[in-house]
Formats: structure tokens, C-alpha cells, sequence
């Protein structure tokens, strides 16, 4: 049977696979040996409770429109609850933060979280730098401040694969200095005052492995070493390090 990659948890440092009777999760760590097909098909969407397969069974796609627009996570990204309107009336309870998050010497992304997820959400994205720069109740406000941040500051609103490749390596000392400085330069504006909060720079570097000249591999064979968002770090035989960018295997079969 072969075994669907449905998606790569970076927390846990696993794999949800569809295997042809249901949901498997497979923990990388220690040796492994996996290879990925070229070939990708569409992933379905989660729902509140479980994963559904892809109506269309739509090919060449990581995830098709359908499933796209059905999937729940478009509750957190866009704010659009039209699929889950319940859900909404429980996230009016929650406390949101408008945060920053910095990846090697130059790059600041202005995101959105729930506040009890901030440090995971930094983890998630192999963030180098993250601050708490603002609190509010409720999902109402938070997605047109996000914006605003954005288009006043100049922040990313979402960082490339490539990017992030292109720093594994750099320098830390400069890298915190360009992120204070942004974190600095909201607060004095006063930008958004009622909301502003207090957070402390938070430094993340020891969470993940550190690597020399890694290079990128599409498969994994070696010793994982761990992982720093959705690239996974392993050693090979030979002593070489090498990354694997796991969000581009999903979709694809494990062969
Ligand atoms: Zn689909």
C-alpha cells in the first residue's frame, strides 16, 4: 500500500500519512531511509475533527481549490469562518497577538496568532527572533492590523523556503540588532497604542540543530539530527550534513 504524505508536523517532528485504511503518524528520528515520488496528489482538508480525502481526487496539486477553501485552517490564515461559524463565537473568548518574527540578519515578518499558541507559531516557522508586539480579544480586529503592520512597516507577511534556506547560517549578533530595532521602531510610532504590550525579544536559535554547510536533499537518508521549522536536518554515512524541506513532500508518495 503506498502511503500518502498528507502533511509534516514540525512540533512533534512527524508525519500524517494516509495509508489506505486511515491516519498513521511516523516519528523521524534516529536512522532513516525515505524516499519521495515526483508525483503529487491533492491532500484533501482537515475538518474540525478529522481529515477527509479530496473529492475531486485532484492531481499534480498539494491541495486543490476545493479542498483549499473546505480546509480549517482558513479560519486562522484569513480569518474566514463562513465553512465553521460556531468556531467563531469560541474565538471572540480567545486573546490574540500581533506578533514579529525574525529570520536570520534581515528578514521581519509581521504575523497573528493566538496567544497561547505565540512561542509553537515562532517554532513552527523556524523563526529565529519572535516579539509579542500587541494583545487583543477576539479574531475581529487582529487581521486588518496584521495588514496595516505590513503595508506602514514594511514587514513580510509570509517568508519563502528559499529564504529561509539561504540562512541557516548567519549572524546572530546582527540579525537581533536588525529585529530590535523594528520591534523598537513600532513602539515609538505608538502605532496602535491602546493594544501595544510589553513582550521581550525571544531568541530561539537553541531549539534547533546546529548545521555546517548543510545541503538540501529531496531524500532522507542518515541520522536525523532535528528540525528547524519544516526543514529537517539529518547527517549522512558519510558525516555530511543535509536538509530536506518537508513542506514540499507534502502531497507525494512515500515510496
Ligand atoms: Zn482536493
Amino acid at each position: 500500500m503506498r502511503r500518502h504524505f498528507i502533511c509534516f508536523h514540525p512540533l512533534e517532528r512527524e508525519i500524517l500519512l494516509r495509508n489506505g485504511i486511515g491516519m498513521e503518524r511516523l516519528k523521524l528520528e534516529g536512522n532513516m531511509r525515505l524516499s519521495f515520488s515526483g508525483e503529487r496528489e491533492c491532500i484533501g482538508y482537515r475538518g474540525e475533527e478529522a481529515h477527509f480525502e479530496c473529492p475531486n481526487r485532484a492531481i499534480n496539486t498539494k491541495q486543490c481549490s476545493t479542498c483549499s477553501f473546505r480546509d480549517i485552517s482558513r479560519i486562522y490564515t484569513v480569518g474566514d469562518f463562513s465553512n465553521y461559524p460556531h468556531i467563531e463565537d469560541e474565538l471572540e473568548k480567545e486573546t490574540y497577538c500581533v506578533y514579529l518574527a525574525g529570520f536570520g540578519e534581515d528578514i521581519v515578518k509581521c504575523g497573528i496568532t493566538r496567544k497561547e499558541r505565540l512561542k509553537e507559531r515562532f517554532l513552527e516557522q523556524g523563526a529565529d527572533f519572535g516579539c509579542c508586539l500587541m494583545e487583543m480579544k477576539g479574531p475581529a480586529e487582529v487581521y486588518g492590523i496584521e495588514k496595516r503592520m505590513q503595508l506602514n512597516f514594511g514587514f513580510a507577511n509570509a517568508v519563502f523556503m528559499k529564504q529561509k534556506t539561504a540562512r541557516l547560517e548567519f549572524e546572530h549578533g546582527k540579525g537581533r540588532e536588525n529585529f530590535e530595532k523594528a520591534v523598537k521602531k513600532v513602539r515609538e510610532t505608538g502605532v496602535f497604542g491602546e493594544f501595544l504590550c510589553e513582550g521581550e525579544v525571544i531568541e530561539l536559535e537553541e531549539k534547533y540543530p546546529k548545521v555546517r554547510r548543510a545541503e538540501e536533499s529531496d531524500n532522507i537518508f542518515g541520522e536525523v539530527l532535528g528540525n528547524k521549522g519544516a526543514l529537517l536536518f539529518w547527517k549522512g554515512e558519510e558525516g555530511k550534513e543535509y536538509f530536506t524541506n518537508m513542506k514540499n513532500k507534502e502531497g507525494r508518495f512515500i515510496e
